[in-house]
């Protein structure tokens, strides 16, 4: 009796270790800016989160940042302070994140979801004017990834139809459109700071306004509609008497995790740089391969790089996109998928009435799309890893 022969090559080619699809950085100087914090007496919203709001504002060149909980309630304040209201329509993409197209209904508006370009999943001007309503009182595009939109050509619609440009910057800190920060291109914008973010602070977000009076109206909604600088009633500066001026949300952003933001701030252009080196590394060892399609970018922007995301050609591979995150998965490959699209989720289909069908473009990229691991703590090495394991998982099932 022989033995099989194990073949050599018939053991997938990968790494030992699982390289998981995100792991953030948090360094000693992020440990200490936190822990000053947590000793100097004050825990939540206040001087360490105004800091935090003025160093993100000149970052970006914006006029006016409030630090808040969450990326998504910026989105829902930014909507709020322009003025969407119940029977308002606001446009979203149908290719984004729960987040965006949920806020619209809570304002008691309708989402109204559009198709984005089929190379780069952002949404355009053509695909808002295919939905425009005369209730259309925003749109909310996304620059997915980190890529931005175009949005010289979103101006302009909004400035003949008259809505307003909240951008949904969750991906997109720090990215340009030429001389300009992503963030300063609409009438507001949502940072998010989530643990997966390009920064983080844990949960967070920052919402970006152009308008000084939305500001301050937004200053005023995200503490409970207390008049301006509710935290000030704590300080010696402050009085304990308060005016409620509208009703309003819980939506602060503590002190503890300002502290990190600002920490977190201080590296961005260097873990810009890290991704934006790594996504180059990703390009050079991936664009031979035809069944892969990578990552589109724009001449004269600068590309934030929260997300590699690639399309798998199932065409030419014979697999399809579960299939290989499989195979990624057996070589100790995390991956992620960004985004099923808004309107093949039952609540859009049963509440909104969309169908599968609906949004060609969206519904191809979705079919083939696949991200991979990009983050400022990864070695060289490590995306060299994904590229030997992408490209044997290519040269197995290429029809
Ligand atoms: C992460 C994300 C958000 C929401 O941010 P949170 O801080 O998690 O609330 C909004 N839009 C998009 C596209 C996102 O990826």
């Amino acid at each position: 009796m022989t033995l099989a022969r194990i073949e050599p090559q018939s053991l997938p080619a990968g790494r030992s270790e699982w390289l998981p699809f995100h792991r953030p950085i948090i360094d000693d100087d992020d440990v200490a800016a936190v822990v000053a914090t947590l000793r100097s007496g004050w825990l939540t919203t206040g001087p360490e989160t105004r800091r935090f709001e003025q160093a993100f504002a000149h970052a970006l060149g914006a006029r006016h940042a409030i630090a808040l909980s969450s990326g998504t309630a910026a989105l829902h304040l930014a909507l709020r302070v322009l003025g969407v209201q119940p029977g308002d329509d606001v446009v979203v993409p149908t290719y984004t994140f729960a987040a965006t197209g949920e806020v619209v209904t809570y304002l008691g508006a309708r989402p109204v979801l559009a198709d984005v370009d089929p190379d780069t999943g952002n949404l355009r001007a053509e695909d808002i004017a295919r939905v425009l309503t005369p209730k259309t009182r925003a749109v909310v595009p996304v620059h997915l990834g980190g890529l931005p939109c175009e949005m010289a050509d979103i101006r302009e619609l909004a400035d003949g139809a008259g809505f307003a440009i909240v951008e949904d910057a969750a991906h997109a800190f720090p990215a340009r459109e030429g001389r300009h920060a992503v963030g300063t291109l609409g009438d507001a914008a949502a940072f998010s700071f989530y643990a997966t973010k390009t920064i983080t602070t844990g949960e967070g977000g920052m919402l970006v306004l152009r308008d000084a009076a939305a500001a301050e109206q937004a200053r005023i909604l995200a503490l409970h509609g207390i008049s301006r600088d509710a935290w000030l009633r704590y300080t010696a500066a402050g009085t304990w008497r308060y005016d409620i001026l509208a009703s309003g949300y819980k939506y602060n952003l503590t002190d503890i995790a300002a502290a990190l933001g600002t920490s977190q701030l201080r590296k961005a252009r260097v873990f810009q740089a890290r991704r934006r080196r790594l996504a180059a590394r990703y390009t050079r060892g991936l664009k031979s391969l035809d069944a892969i399609v990578t990552p589109p970018t724009r001449p004269g922007t600068e590309h934030a790089w929260h997300l590699y995301m690639i399309r798998v050609r199932a065409d030419v591979l014979g697999i399809g996109r579960d299939a290989f995150i499989e195979e990624l998965r057996a070589r100790n490959i995390g991956t992620s998928v960004h985004f099923i699209p808004l309107h093949l989720h039952p609540y859009y289909e049963q509440v909104w009435g969309y169908r599968p069908g609906a949004f060609p473009n969206a519904e191809a990229i979705f079919d083939g799309v696949v991200s991979l691991p990009l983050y400022p703590a990864m070695s060289d090495d490590d995306a060299d890893d994904v590229i030997a394991a992408v490209t044997d998982v290519v040269r197995r099932h290429r029809r």
